[in-house]
């Protein structure tokens, strides 16, 4: 066993908290340095032609990247872990697993640029989808076609935060051979680790949670074996879909506060959510740590915690409108995930690229509001909110 794998069973015992600060490239072995270098190198000195460099040029692997990289295979529990510009290029290039002619099966209310990809660019390469309620496992099977490679989860999804059962999905799918991903956003590591459950591969927007402070654009993806890794780097290297090694420093940075901001945004969003369901003017409220969410029981079953983002419907668009308008503390923009609340319009944002009717069918109102709540104090947020949901 070499040094490395060593380290690596070593670190896989510790709790996730410790192995957020405690990855295996947290101290640079050259220097003692107190973080990993940031490479800012495209390319790399052959000192003996014969003998290459390990990286020779960082499209194809680069130190710093990698030190993400291997990071995020060791949060997920996966074989081999990889780093792209952005949430979109890691599922872009994971959807280029298929061929032309292949089906894939899609959750309905998955992410709107994921739905523009599938239907807008993946099927001009006549890669077919068939998006269904994956809150039904009926729905999933029947959608079953003799070119069927693929089913794609999310969940709790976006925005109105429905539960897929994973590892049941995950089951079906493997007695049909079909490769299985999931796109972990909303969750992260901390609360949910899909490859336990069977998945194939684990996708994110790492610009969200991971990251955490609105201020870095990426995506990552780990694969469960080293077969699919070996796939998943032939496209990574052929797309050049990758992340730059400043970038991938500053992600590591974020990530390294994961649990603490997670957990302290988890509180804040179980008061909120209670708060909101109390009010008799809010249509409708959702998070899967209220009790009434349907798939509550799925959800606690794979995963360990709520999350931090609420979703409810204030019950029309022009009412959504004068809250978007008034409210003062989070910032009001697309995104989630991060140190400040983030409070966005799905009609108008994420979820534009849907057409109106595939969006009502989908539960996507246009009074919902999306709530991700970050680490102000909540009682500030609630108050806000309510100024802000007061009628004049
Ligand atoms: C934001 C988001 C994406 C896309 O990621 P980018 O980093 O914006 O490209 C994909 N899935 C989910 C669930 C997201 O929230």
């Amino acid at each position: 066993m070499s040094d490395n794998n060593v380290n690596k069973d070593k670190k896989n015992n510790l709790k996730f908290a410790t192995r957020l600060l405690h990855f295996g490239s947290e101290i640079d072995k050259a220097t003692g340095a107190s973080s990993v270098p940031i490479y800012q190198a495209s390319t790399f000195h052959h000192e003996d032609i014969h003998n290459p460099p390990l990286h020779d040029y960082s499209r194809s692997g680069n130190p710093t990247r990698q030190a993400l990289e291997d990071y995020i295979a060791l949060l997920e529990g996966g074989e081999r872990g990889f780093a792209y510009a952005s949430g979109m290029a890691a599922i872009s290039s994971t959807f280029l697993m298929l061929s032309s002619g292949d089906h894939v099966i899609v959750t309905e209310d998955v992410y709107g640029g994921t739905y523009r990809l599938l239907t807008l660019i993946l099927n001009r390469l006549n890669i077919e989808s068939t998006f269904v309620d994956m809150t039904d496992l009926e729905q999933v099977k029947a959608a079953l076609q003799p070119n069927t490679k693929a089913v794609y989860m999310e969940t709790p999804s976006n925005p109105t935060l429905k539960i897929t059962d994973v590892a049941a999905v995950c089951e079906w799918a493997k007695s049909h051979e079909l490769l299985t991903i999931l796109d972990n956003t909303f969750m992260t590591p901390y609360y949910q680790r899909p490859i336990e459950q069977g998945v194939d591969i684990v996708l994110h927007s790492a610009t969200k949670f991971l990251g955490g402070h609105s201020d870095v654009l990426a995506g990552l993806a780990v694969a469960r074996t080293a077969e699919i890794g070996k796939q998943l780097k032939m496209l990574q290297n052929g797309l050049g879909t990758v992340l730059a090694p400043q970038e991938s420093w500053l992600l590591m940075r974020g990530m390294k506060t994961l649990e603490a901001r997670m957990a302290h945004s988890e509180i804040s969003a179980a008061k909120l959510a209670a708060w909101l369901d109390a009010r008799s003017d809010i249509t409708a409220v959702f998070y899967p740590g209220l009790a009434n969410h349907p798939g509550r029981e799925i959800h606690e079953s794979q995963s360990s915690g709520y999350g931090a983002v609420v979703s409810f419907d204030v019950g029309s668009g022009e009412r959504a409108k004068r809250v978007l308008n008034k409210v003062t503390l989070p910032l009001v923009a697309v995104s989630l995930g991060a140190v400040e609340s983030i409070l966005s319009y799905p009609a108008l944002m994420s979820h534009a690229a849907m057409p109106a009717e595939v969006r009502a069918a989908r539960g996507i109102t246009d009074g919902l509001l999306r709530f991700s709540v970050g680490l102000e104090s909540i009682e500030d947020l609630i108050v806000d909110l309510e100024q802000a949901l007061a009628e004049e």
